[in-house]
């Protein structure tokens, strides 16, 4: 299909796109995140080290990786999935995270980050879950699409204060697999304060996950 219509870039729709979708220029443009990052969540951090607030309240995740900054030209991206755009920017997505995080992993399964039912019969598809596919595939790494479920609607968080968005996450997950041992990715678009990733998180080391490892493609970067 690729070589019968070749792709058109994401963002400047030219048609040097190629297999991932986005042309090396547009790319080059984009917010890379992927250092001086703190290696537990994310956020920035000289020299990748650990930062003050997880060494005095670490969250329930062992790591945490993005791609990119929440922001310009990656932010308009994502925006795209409202206009039908999903399974192609799942796809260019679900590469870079196979390529630039994934490489080395020796993980025993991905958990994209779930939707309430609600949620998801309002927008027919799980973006998270669009993207974990690709990665699934492209590291071998199998996809546990149904071990765990959002069995609370939580409101929008953003203008919450993020005491208030851990409260409101209490009990919002189940999860319906052993993982005893087991080493899970935990997969979401976009990080914002991490509150929903750590609830995730608790949710499958309760389970009985050894280790678990959040991977993003956008991490929310107060200015
Ligand atoms: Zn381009
Ligand atoms: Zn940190």
């Amino acid at each position: 299909m690729e070589t019968l219509f070749p792709q058109s870039c994401l963002l400047c729709s030219s048609w040097q796109a190629g297999p991932l979708g986005i042309c090396v220029g547009c790319l080059d443009d984009m917010p890379w995140h992927m250092d001086n990052a703190c290696p537990q969540c994310a956020l920035p951090s000289s020299d990748n080290m650990l930062c003050g607030q997880c060494l005095k309240t670490p969250p329930a995740f062992d790591a945490a990786r993005s791609l990119f900054q929440y922001r310009f030209p990656l932010s308009a991206v994502l925006q795209q999935y409202k206009y039908g755009q999903l399974l192609t920017i799942a796809r260019t997505m679900g590469l870079l995270v196979a390529e630039h995080i994934g490489r080395q992993s020796a993980a025993d399964c991905i958990i994209p980050m779930p939707l309430h039912r609600r949620r998801l019969q309002e927008r027919s598809f799980n973006q998270s879950a669009e993207i974990a596919k690709v990665v699934s595939e492209q590291l071998h790494i199998p996809l546990a699409l149904q071990a765990c479920a959002r069995i609370k609607p939580t409101p929008p968080q953003a203008s919450l204060p993020y005491k208030q968005r851990i409260r409101n996450m209490q009990g919002a997950f189940e999860c319906r697999a052993a993982l005893k041992d087991m080493r899970v990715i935990l997969l979401d678009d976009v990080m914002t304060t991490g509150a929903s990733l750590d609830a995730l998180a608790k949710t499958v080391k309760d389970a009985g996950a050894s280790h678990v490892e959040c991977w993003v493609i956008a991490r929310t970067i107060a200015e």
